[in-house]
Order: structure tokens, then C-alpha cells, then sequence
């Protein structure tokens, strides 16, 4: 049964340092899909800027051509915060007990999980594949005790090791850096600059369409 990755964040907006990392990670990873889920209600940082519909736009924009990549609209139609292990166990009634999850994160997202709302039973219910992004270190001495504890309690010794089970294994993939992020996009472009480049074509044409993120 191929593997699921399972891809969450704000998107706000979607850009190519989410979008190349996703596709190597199905590449190297042998993914039959990848569920790209906007989240409602961030549970750890303020509202987002772009509506819900708007970020969703932008993702069917950024993933349309993309075969394999699919937008979920899941938290979207759920009320109250997004948490993802509740996610994660909507998925897992949907593919069943066996089908191997991977739940695909930066390198930042994974320093900030053991905030995450019952963080310890993510791993029951899916592998942690983290991307390497630059400027945050995943691995050695500085990473908090939760973290070394819980790499140390599920080794994986190579990737392809993942697939033969359903969950539980942590996994740290390089991929292509691309120091970018939505906060410095939305900086650029309050401040008047082009983000052009930085995200696929259309959803930069909608941005300027729909007037996003310019200071009033
Ligand atoms: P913001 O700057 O608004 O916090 P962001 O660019 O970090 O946004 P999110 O939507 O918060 O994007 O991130 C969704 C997921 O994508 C997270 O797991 C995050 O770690 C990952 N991610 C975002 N940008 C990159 C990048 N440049 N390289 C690798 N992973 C990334």
C-alpha cells in the first residue's frame, strides 16, 4: 500500500519553499499523494491574513497541474482549532489501519511540536518526515529533550523503512533549501516590492487581483 503524506499549514501564502519540498518528499519518498490541508484557526499564532477561501484559492491555483497533489479542505469544515492529530485521525478512518501516513514538516514546524495539542499521540497515528529548512537546526545537542527523546525511541535507519508500517517512525529528509517564508512575502509586498518568483505564476497574478496583503 503506497504511503499518504499528509501536509499541513497556514498558507498564507502558498509559496515554492512549501511547494519543491512537498514534490521531493513524494518523489523521494514514493507518496502516492499529498494532502495539502490550509488549517481554519491556527492554534499557535494569530489569524491569518488572507481569508480561509482566499488561502484555499491560492493552494487550488499552486497545485492544479500537480497530479498526486491534492487540496483538503478538511480543518476548513471543521469548527474550533486546527489541531492535527484530530486531522490525522480522520485520515486514518478514511485509509484505514494500515495504510502508512507521513506526516510532512519544516524544520521549524518540528522544534514546535512538543506544543502541539497531544503531540504525543501524532506519531501513533503517523510517521514524522521533517524537511530541512534553512536556519533552524533539527538535529544535535540544541534540540529539546522531547525531541531527542522521541527520535531516540522511534530509529529509523533509512527512508524506505517508513513505508513497511502504518505509523510510528521519525525521519529527517534534505531537500532543496529555500530560505522563504509567507512572513517575508507578505513583508515584501506591504512594503511595495514584487514577490514575483517566490510562487507559482497564477497565485501571484491572484494576489495582485485580489489587492492582498498591501497596507491600506
Ligand atoms: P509564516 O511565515 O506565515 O509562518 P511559513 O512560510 O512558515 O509561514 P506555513 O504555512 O506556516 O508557512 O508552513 C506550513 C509548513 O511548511 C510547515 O511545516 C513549515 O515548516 C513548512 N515550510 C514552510 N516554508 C518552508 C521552507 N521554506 N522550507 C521548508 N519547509 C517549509
Amino acid at each position: 500500500m503506497s504511503p499518504i503524506g499528509v501536509f499541513g499549514g497556514t498558507f498564507d501564502p502558498v509559496h515554492v519553499g512549501h511547494l519543491r519540498p512537498a514534490l521531493e518528499l513524494q518523489q523521494q519518498l514514493g507518496l502516492q499523494r499529498v494532502h495539502f490541508i490550509p488549517c481554519h484557526i491556527p492554534p499557535h499564532r494569530g489569524e491569518p491574513h488572507a481569508t480561509a477561501e482566499q488561502r484555499c484559492e491560492m493552494l487550488r491555483l499552486a497545485i492544479e497541474k500537480e497530479p498526486g497533489f491534492v487540496l483538503d479542505r478538511r480543518e476548513l469544515e471543521r469548527d474550533g482549532p486546527s489541531y492535527m492529530v484530530e486531522t490525522l485521525k480522520s485520515l486514518r478512518a478514511e485509509y484505514g489501519g494500515q495504510r502508512p501516513l507521513f506526516l510532512l514538516i519544516g524544520g521549524d514546524a518540528f522544534l514546535g511540536l512538543p506544543d502541539w495539542y497531544h503531540w504525543q499521540e501524532i506519531i501513533g497515528l503517523a510517521h514524522i518526515v521533517v524537511a530541512h529548512r534553512p536556519g533552524w537546526r533539527v538535529a544535535g545537542e540544541a534540540l529539546p529533550l522531547p525531541l531527542r527523546e522521541l527520535l531516540a525511541q522511534h530509529p529509523i535507519r533509512e527512508a524506505g523503512q517508513l513505508a513497511s508500517a502504518p505509523a510510528g517512525g521519525v525521519w529527517l529528509q534534505t531537500v532543496t533549501p529555500f530560505d522563504i517564508s509567507a512572513t517575508a512575502i507578505r513583508r515584501m509586498i506591504e512594503g511595495g516590492e514584487s514577490a514575483n518568483f517566490l510562487l507559482p505564476q497564477p497565485v501571484w497574478d491572484y494576489i495582485r487581483h485580489q489587492n492582498l496583503y498591501r497596507s491600506e
